[in-house]
């Protein structure tokens, strides 16, 4: 019998045990806190679980994410440092993120933020709109997630440019790479989103390095990790006009205190880190693929590297 324990202090405990059962229905199911005996547990699928859980699972073979991202894991400081963790790769939660991707670009590009102002003094006036084949937006990554938002927005008219850590090639987006990829792309890019993993190189990169390469009145999404920006320089930018508008998801800290500035400023939307939900009933086939991958000895495409940091 192989067991699995979930332990995630926000995601649906019910619709996981039904989705897995539906998957694979050898699997044992148990949640934190109701483990049982722990010495049982082959796998853990967890969600921010309580530091020194994984470490008291002595038989425990790999750690399941419930994130594309594994900082919530690695957290841990009692984390053993050669369990393997496998990452949630997912195509329903990449195309969650891509739509918030296109919402957010198209909320600035079709002046919603503009027109919202207008509506709240009685004002019937027109902005006009850019034309999009002459507009450029830039994805910082081309992962899974980064490679849906840069193919839907190509999809809709916009030049695509990317960038990752290595060179890509991907049909229809301009692929830029490295250190020095990253300031030719923002040069260019009225619209930046950020599907970054957040790794040693990527903390802080929405800095003012980054915001005064961009065109003066650009627009930035961020749907990855709050740590990807830095606060001050987001609102330096936005409120020296060099930047036009961000969309955020994501926040340094979470919940985003009361008291901050980006609740109130004009040019701030947000969310409350809601762009991609991991749906139990998708995301269960990814978590089965992988356990049976594992007890089959095969290699596992959606293993974290320690190495590089995602
Ligand atoms: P992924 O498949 O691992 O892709 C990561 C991409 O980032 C790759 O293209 C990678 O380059 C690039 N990259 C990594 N480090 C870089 C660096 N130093 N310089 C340039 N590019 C770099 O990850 P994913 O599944 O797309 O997920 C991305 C992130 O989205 C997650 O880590 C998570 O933080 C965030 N996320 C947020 C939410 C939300 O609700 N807000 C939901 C899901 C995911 P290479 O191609 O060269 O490897």
């Amino acid at each position: 019998m192989t067991t699995i324990l979930m332990a995630s202090h926000q995601d649906p405990v019910d619709l996981w045990r039904d989705a897995l059962a539906m998957e694979m229905p050898e699997l044992e199911f148990r949640a934190h806190p109701d483990g049982g005996n722990l010495a049982e547990i082959d796998y853990a699928l967890v969600y921010w679980a309580p530091h020194g859980l994984i470490a008291s699972l002595p038989n425990v073979k790999a750690v399941l994410s419930i994130a594309a991202g594994c900082d919530h894991i690695l957290a841990d400081p009692q984390l053993p440092p050669q369990l393997p963790i496998v990452r949630m790769v997912d195509d329903f939660l990449a195309a969650m993120m891509a739509e918030y991707a296109v919402y957010g670009v198209l909320h600035f590009h079709r002046d919603m933020h503009y027109y919202r102002r207008e509506q709240l003094q009685s004002q019937w006036s027109r902005a006009w709109p850019l034309y999009t084949p002459d507009t450029l937006v830039g994805i910082l990554g081309l992962g899974a997630i980064g490679g849906d938002c840069a193919r839907k927005l190509g999809a809709l008219g916009f030049q695509v440019h990317g960038w990752s850590r290595s060179p890509k090639s991907m049909e229809g987006v301009i692929c830029h790479h490295g250190p020095d990829g990253l300031l030719e792309m923002a040069r260019q890019c009225r619209y930046l989103v950020c599907v970054l993993p957040l790794t040693g190189e990527t903390r802080g990169i929405i800095n003012e390095r980054l915001i005064s390469a961009m065109p003066k009145g650009g627009f930035i999404i961020n749907i990855a990790r709050g740590g990807h920006q830095v606060d001050d320089d987001l609102l330096a930018g936005l409120d020296s006009g060099q930047l036009g508008g961000v969309f955020l998801d994501v926040f340094n800290q979470e919940p985003l205190p009361s008291e901050h500035p980006f609740w109130q400023h004009e040019k701030v939307w947000l969310t409350p880190h809601v762009a991609g939900e991991l749906m139990p009933r998708s995301c269960a086939k990814s978590v089965a693929a992988n356990i049976r991958r594992i007890e089959a000895d095969e290699p596992v495409p959606d293993l974290f590297d320690k190495e590089r940091g995602y």
